[in-house]
C-alpha cells in the first residue's frame, strides 16, 4: 500500500513519492526550537509527530536524512541575554542543553544535524542568498537600513497559506510600524543593528545587523539538503509567514521547487484552552515529570492523537496514557511467559511474517495513529483472551512478540528495563524486606538513601518500582 500524506500546499491527500524514485533516501527538514526558554509540551507535540513520521518512513524502507535547526539569535534570545546580563551564546547554551535533555526523555530520534543559526557558515550563506535576491529585484534595502523581501515580485507568495494578498495590496508605499517598507507584507531578510542589539551583530554589505528568522531556515535547508527537499514539517503556526517566506526566499534564489510535501501539526490545547503562562497552564517536560509521569507516558500522550487534529492535554489524559502503557506492559509480560511455556493446546503457530500489516497500513494513511493504536489494543484484547483460555501456543506468542518488536521500532514505547547498580539493588532489596516486615521507618530511611544515590522508590500494588530520579 502506498503512503499517503496531506500536503498543506495542495490541501490534498497525496501519494508520497520521493524526489529520487530510484533511491530510498529522503530529505526532511523540521523547524527547531528558538532557545530563549525551555520548550513547552506544545512544541514537543510537533517534534513527536515528526519523529513518528520519520520512523514510519524508515519502517517502510526509506532512509531519512533529517535536519533540525536551532534558532539562537532573534528578538527573544537577544532580549533574554540582555536581561540576564550574559553573552548571547551563554544565554542560549542552557536552553540548547535542556532541549536535548527533553528529546532524550521523550525518546525522540535525533536529527542527523542540529545546525545553529549563528554558525558563521550559515550567516555567510544567508548574506549571499540575500545578495542574490537583491540582484534579482526580489529584495531591497529600506530607509531603516534593513533589507526586505519584495512579495509583489514573487507571484506564488501566499500559495502555501492559501492566503489572499489582495487585501494587503496597497498602492505606493505604506508606513508600517516604524519601518519604511514598500508593502505591508514585505518581511525582513536582514535587520539593521540597533541599540537594543548591544554587541550582537554581523557585518554585511548593508551594514552591521542580523538575519531574519525566515532566511535562516532557507539557508540551512539548502546548505545541508540541497535546493530541493522531499518533506518539510512544522506546526500550523509556522505556515504563515514563516514557511511561506521560506518558499519565496529559496525559490527566489534557486529557481527550483523548494519542497515536495509540506506537513503541519495542529495545536495543542491544555484543558480546552490555549496554553499560556498567564493562564497557569503552561507546561514544560520537567513540569510534567514532576507530577510523577515518565517520559514514556508523555510520549504516548502526545503521540496518540492524529497530528492534524487538535490535541487536548489534560491530567486525566496523562493518567489514561499511563494506564494504556500498563496494558501493553502486562500483555508483553504474559506473552513472554507464554512464549517459553510448553504449548497446552493444539493450535497452528502463527509466524511473525504472517501477522497482519494493519498497523503499518493505518500509518500509511496520513499517519493515522489512532487507528493503528486501535488495532494494537484489539490485538492485546484478543491475544489476552486466547491466553486466558490456554489457546495461545508458544510459537504464536513468539510471533506476536516479534510483531511488537516490529511496530515498537516506530512507537518506541517499551518499558525501559534498567540494570540497577549493585549498591542500589541491595538497598532496594532491604527496603522490600522492611516493607514486608512492616518496618516503615526503616523503609523510609532506605528510600532516602536511594534518593541520595539518584534513584526513586515508588510503592506499587505488588512491590516497589525503582526508577532513576528525574534530572539525576
Ligand atoms: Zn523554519
Amino acid at each position: 500500500m502506498a503512503i499517503r500524506i496531506f500536503n498543506t500546499y495542495s490541501r490534498k491527500l497525496e501519494e508520497f513519492s520521493p524526489r529520487d524514485p530510484a533511491g530510498p533516501e529522503i530529505d526532511m527538514y523540521t523547524c527547531g526550537p528558538t532557545v530563549y526558554s525551555r520548550a513547552h509540551i506544545g512544541n514537543f507535540r510537533a517534534y513527536i509527530f515528526e519523529d513518528l513520521l520519520q520512523r514510519h518512513l524508515e519502517a517502510r524502507g526509506f532512509k531519512v536524512h533529517r535536519v533540525m535547526n536551532i534558532t539562537d539569535v532573534d528578538d527573544k534570545t537577544i532580549r533574554g541575554a540582555r536581561e540576564a546580563g550574559v553573552p548571547l551564546a551563554k544565554f542560549t547554551e542552557q536552553f540548547k542543553r535542556a532541549f536535548f535533555e527533553d528529546i532524550r526523555t521523550l525518546r525522540i530520534k535525533r536529527a542527523d544535524e542540529f545546525p545553529s543559526a549563528t554558525d558563521q557558515r550559515y550567516i555567510d550563506r544567508m548574506i549571499s542568498m540575500i545578495e542574490t535576491l537583491i540582484s534579482r529585484g526580489l529584495a531591497y534595502q529600506a530607509e531603516d537600513r534593513s533589507v526586505y523581501f519584495r512579495i509583489n515580485k514573487f507571484p506564488d507568495y501566499g500559495k502555501l497559506a492559501h492566503f489572499d494578498l489582495t487585501q494587503l495590496r496597497s498602492t505606493g508605499r505604506v508606513k508600517h510600524d516604524e519601518y519604511d517598507k514598500e508593502h505591508i507584507g514585505d518581511f525582513a531578510l536582514w535587520k539593521a543593528w540597533d541599540e537594543e542589539d548591544g554587541d550582537i551583530g554581523w557585518e554585511s554589505p548593508w551594514g552591521r545587523g542580523r538575519p531574519g528568522w525566515h532566511i535562516e531556515c532557507s539557508a540551512i535547508a539548502t546548505a545541508l539538503l540541497g535546493d530541493q527537499i522531499d518533506i518539510h514539517c512544522g506546526g500550523v503556526d509556522n505556515i504563515f509567514p514563516h514557511h511561506e517566506a521560506e518558499i519565496a526566499q529559496s525559490e527566489g534564489v534557486t529557481g527550483k521547487k523548494f519542497v515536495r510535501y509540506w506537513l503541519h501539526c495542529a495545536h495543542l490545547l491544555v484543558d480546552g484552552q490555549k496554553m499560556s503562562k498567564s493562564l497557569g497552564n503552561f507546561y514544560t517536560i520537567p513540569d510534567v515529570l514532576a507530577k510523577e509521569y515518565t517520559g514514556r507516558d508523555i510520549r504516548y500522550a502526545l503521540m496518540r492523537v492524529h497530528y492534524r487534529t487538535q490535541l487536548n492535554f489534560t491530567w486525566d489524559g496523562m493518567t489514561e496514557a499511563r494506564e494504556s502503557l500498563g496494558r501493553i506492559d502486562d500483555w508483553l509480560q504474559r506473552l513472554r511467559e507464554c512464549s517459553v511455556s510448553v504449548p497446552l493446546a493444539k493450535t497452528d503457530g502463527q509466524q511473525a511474517g504472517s501477522l497482519p500489516y494493519t498497523f503499518e497500513d493505518a500509518l500509511d494513511d496520513d499517519l493515522n495513529i489512532s487507528e493503528a493504536l486501535g488495532f494494537l489494543f484489539e490485538t492485546i484484547r484478543d491475544t489476552n483472551r486466547a491466553m486466558d483460555r490456554n489457546e495461545l501456543d508458544a510459537s504464536s506468542a513468539n510471533a506476536w512478540l516479534n510483531w511488537w518488536k516490529r511496530i515498537n521500532a516506530v512507537l518506541d514505547l517499551e518499558m525501559e528495563t534498567i540494570e540497577l547498580p549493585a549498591e542500589v539493588a541491595k538497598l532496594a532489596d532491604e527496603r522490600a524486606q522492611a516493607r514486608l516486615a512492616k518496618d516503615f521507618r526503616k523503609s523510609d530511611e532506605l528510600r532516602e538513601q536511594l534518593n541520595a544515590l539518584g534513584w526513586e522508590a515508588r510503592d506499587t500494588k505488588d512491590g516497589q518500582k525503582i526508577t532513576r530520579r528525574a534530572g539525576a
